[in-house]
């Protein structure tokens, strides 16, 4: 998608450890036209797939989750992330190990927001490892829903977490693809 490359290009910071710093127009301050396109673009992809529910985690994927609702006219659901351990039966969860703050959460979903009839579309902002978006798969499978498929904003093509969901057949459509950030240089798959 030319205009979040664009963003990414004129507004996006490398940091160490394979980070990118999207703070300016996604995770901190939030360019509300350009997530709008982005969740357009998403329900343009998605729109034949009877979605009834798009499901994110906290806290950087909300607002595109919640402008990519908006377009399918539905609810949008976000897992917390939790440190306790000790969960009562009233919550779908799954463990994540956090790729940017590199600590492990239970995210969880209570059982009341999803369930057999949903349709479920995963939002994120990023991909990288697959972490998150496999515990997302994992809590969709525990309420019964089914799987539209995946959304992600920037796939981080050179960690992994993509291509393993197309070989699972998860119908991944990530809106731009990052092959390498090396240099500070963002290059972008064609
Ligand atoms: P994964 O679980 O696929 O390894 O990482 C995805 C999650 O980690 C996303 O929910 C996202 O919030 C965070 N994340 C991964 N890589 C980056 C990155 O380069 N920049 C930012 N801002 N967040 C990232």
């Amino acid at each position: 998608m030319e205009i979040l490359e664009r963003a990414i290009t004129e507004k996006g910071k490398v940091l160490s450890g394979g980070v990118l710093k999207v703070g300016a127009f996604l995770n901190n301050q939030i360019d509300v036209n350009l997530i709008s396109a982005m969740g357009k673009d998403i329900y343009e992809k998605f729109k034949d797939c009877g979605v009834t529910k798009i499901l994110t985690v906290e806290a950087s994927g909300i607002a595109i989750a919640v402008i990519t609702a908006q377009f399918f006219n539905c609810n949008a659901v976000f897992a917390k992330k939790n440190k306790t351990a000790n969960l009562d039966g009233e919550f779908f969860s799954a463990k994540c190990f956090s790729f940017t703050h590199k600590d492990e959460n239970t995210l969880i979903v209570p059982k009341e927001y999803l369930d057999k009839n949903d349709t479920v579309l995963i939002v994120d902002d990023f991909l990288a490892h697959g972490a998150a978006a496999n515990a997302l798969i994992d809590i969709v499978k525990q309420s019964g829903a089914s799987l539209a498929g995946v959304a992600i904003a920037i796939e981080k093509g050179f960690q992994g977490g993509g291509d393993e969901l197309r070989e699972k057949g998860v119908n991944l459509y990530s809106l731009v693809v990052i092959d390498s950030m090396e240099n500070g240089r963002v290059v972008f798959r064609k």
